[in-house]
């Protein structure tokens, strides 16, 4: 973890905050951690997944991780996430309507209602936040890395544009996911890499005949800049979900059990 960004304790739930986005007043957001929820076993102790655990168990989750945080837990607009490239624009209408998933194969959502939530989930996987301060429009961004090779980082800003946002005045935030230092991939997934970004994301050989280790980081600052947001705009937070999985969940460390993270956002109305 870099200066830009710091784990603030709010009645013991921890969240990893980017201090350039808490400086700006109307703002909410926060990547959350395993800590200060009442999930239990591998999912201990904030999981935001339904797929896992009972409704009654991820409600309370919300409701601690929204208190802590100043979210419309009332308010919360929630991707499907299919690994797509697919960006919906959450409307006012769901406001009041506790959580909603919006369509079907969606991993990025983006508005201009004020007192509307989004929510994005992660376990490797790249969340990426959004807010244009001046047009206050923000968006909320899925990026594993098949939405990474396919930019979705670079749709979401098309549709902030399309809702008044100006690219320059972009700011991202690239929260907790799989680091350079563990995402290891075999020659496959490295090509679609080389495709979609040649020579501007090396290929870095692993221990492992074959492999390289990917920059998933790196690679959606290039989709982020390539959608014309300015390079010092984009907060990394280089925190790698597989080191440090004693805060966050990591789906290749534990082999898929574990529980969701979530990367939030939201306007105060
Ligand atoms: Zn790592």
């Amino acid at each position: 973890m870099n200066d830009l960004f710091y784990i603030q304790e709010s009645e013991g739930v921890q969240t990893l905050k980017c201090r350039p986005f808490e400086e700006i007043p109307f703002l909410r957001h926060g990547f959350s951690t395993k800590r200060g929820g009442i999930s239990r076993g591998d999912y201990a102790s904030m999981n935001f997944s339904t797929n896992k655990e009972s409704q009654e168990i991820v409600d309370e989750n919300y409701r601690r991780f929204c208190a802590a945080n100043g979210l419309p837990l009332e308010s919360l607009a929630l991707t499907q996430q299919t690994h797509t490239t697919c960006v919906r624009e959450a409307e006012g209408f769901l406001k009041g309507k506790g959580r909603t998933i919006v369509g079907n194969d969606v991993d990025g959502l983006v508005t201009k209602e004020q007192g509307l939530g989004l929510i994005c989930f992660t376990a490797d996987c790249v969340p990426i936040l959004l807010v244009d301060p001046k047009a206050k429009v923000i968006g909320a961004v899925h990026s594993g890395w098949r939405g990474t090779v396919g930019g979705i980082g670079k749709k979401a800003i098309e549709r902030m544009v399309a809702l008044g946002a100006e690219p320059q005045n972009i700011l991202a935030a690239i929260g907790p996911s799989i680091g350079p230092c563990s995402f290891e991939v075999g020659p496959e997934v490295q090509k679609e890499f080389d495709t979609a970004f040649g020579g501007r994301l090396p290929a870095v050989p692993s221990d492992r005949a074959g492999h390289t280790m990917v920059d998933l980081w790196s690679a959606n600052e290039w989709v982020l800049r390539d959608g014309g947001v300015a390079k010092e705009h984009i907060f990394k937070a280089e925190v790698c979900t597989f080191c440090e999985h004693a805060l966050y969940y990591s789906h290749r460390y534990t082999n898929g059990r574990r529980g969701s993270l979530i990367g939030s956002i939201a306007m105060e109305e």
